[in-house]
């Protein structure tokens, strides 16, 4: 989780998540082991280093620690980079990673308790609507009737809207990610390098986990796990942090991002269909925006003005009033 992006609305949406989730423990009594190691972003050439800079002053108009920093001091940050491989980074020691279990847990456990119902492995199959709204939803295990349904089914959203003839411009897109059998601890920042998107952090048992993005993945709902993205993965690791070349690796998995054109979530009401609310579009992000987008999403369904809801429904891409979100790790 982090708040360095380079569009306000993310950076926003990103700190008041960050926020929560550090009185997460508080608010709904569960540790998420929230581990504030800050994030940091290289870049391999000048041309990169400037385009972190224009983000770095963004992110300090918005309150944020953010500095741009030399190899030199990128290496006191984390001593096992070959510092032969980057020319700087921006860097916010606010930034930090969050254990997810507990998250979910937390988060169902909440709802539980204000008398929501939590229904898992029960499957979607179909969206009535009828004169424009939407009025209950079906499932394999019977229906519920509904005048207010959010789809919030992360990659699966646009299979799901199209039950409701809705189509939806968001494409999945899989990404590989692995884990390495634990080493003592040393790595304190989420590390990413900016045009390759490598990145990898040390998880609290002492693995690596990382991942990185793949120019020549064809969109689809495809969660395999693949030899070429660890072939790709261990090269640029290594070639990054040469001491993690006699690392084992342990177990690799896959899942798909949810990719708009402008990198940003759908959210609100659908254009023609009252009553069926959009809440999906994450990317590679979902987790961190979650607290915040969906506590506004809970205000909003009760009444309350927000004008997110405006800026990110579905039809801005129709109107062409968007804002592309460049800063995307994998
Ligand atoms: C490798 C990888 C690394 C990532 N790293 C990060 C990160 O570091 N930080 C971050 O913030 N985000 C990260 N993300 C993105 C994040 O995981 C997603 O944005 C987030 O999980 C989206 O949450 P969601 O609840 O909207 O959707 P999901 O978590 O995808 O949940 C949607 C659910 O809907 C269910 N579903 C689908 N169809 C149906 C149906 N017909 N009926 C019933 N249920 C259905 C699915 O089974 C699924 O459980 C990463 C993603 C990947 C793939």
């Amino acid at each position: 989780m982090r708040a360095q992006w380079t569009t306000a609305s993310h950076i926003e949406l990103a700190k008041e998540s960050i926020d929560f989730m550090a009185r997460f423990a508080q608010e709904l009594g569960i540790n998420v082991w929230l581990r504030r190691g800050g994030y940091l972003f290289l870049a391999g050439d000048e041309h990169t280093l400037r385009l972190l800079e224009n983000g770095a002053r963004l992110h300090r108009a918005h309150g944020l620690a953010t500095r741009i920093i030399g190899a030199g001091e990128a290496s006191e940050l984390v001593p096992e980079l070959d510092t032969g491989k980057f020319v700087g980074g921006s860097w916010n020691p606010d930034d930090g990673v969050v254990f997810p279990w507990p998250f979910l847990w937390g988060y169902a456990d909440g709802a539980r308790k204000r008398g929501a119902r939590v229904e898992t492995f029960t499957r979607v199959t179909g969206l009535d609507v009828e004169a424009g709204a939407v009025r209950a939803v079906r499932t394999d295990r019977g229906t519920v009737r509904a005048d207010r349904v959010v789809i919030a089914s992360g990659a699966w959203s646009p299979s799901v809207a199209a039950m409701a003839g809705v189509a939806l411009p968001n494409v999945p897109y899989r990404h590989e990610i692995v884990s390495s059998e634990p080493l003592k601890p040393f790595l304190g920042p989420l590390v990413t390098m900016m045009g390759t998107g490598l990145y990898f952090s040390q998880s609290m048992r002492g693995e690596i986990v990382g991942g990185m993005g793949d120019p020549a993945e064809p969109p689809g709902l495809n969660q395999t796990s693949s030899l070429r993205f660890l072939a790709r993965y261990a090269r640029a690791l290594t070639d990054l942090v040469p001491r993690l070349g006699q690392v084992k690796l342990l177990r690799q998995w896959a899942g798909c991002y949810d990719v708009t054109p402008d990198h940003s979530p759908i959210l609100g009401e659908t254009p023609g269909v009252r009553g069926l609310l959009q809440m999906s579009g994450f990317v590679g992000h979902g987790f961190m925006m979650a607290p915040a987008v969906a506590r506004r999403m809970a205000g909003w369904m009760g009444g309350a003005r927000d004008e997110l809801f405006e800026r990110f429904n579905v039809s801005r891409f129709a109107e062409g009033r968007f804002e592309k979100e460049t800063l995307i790790i994998g």
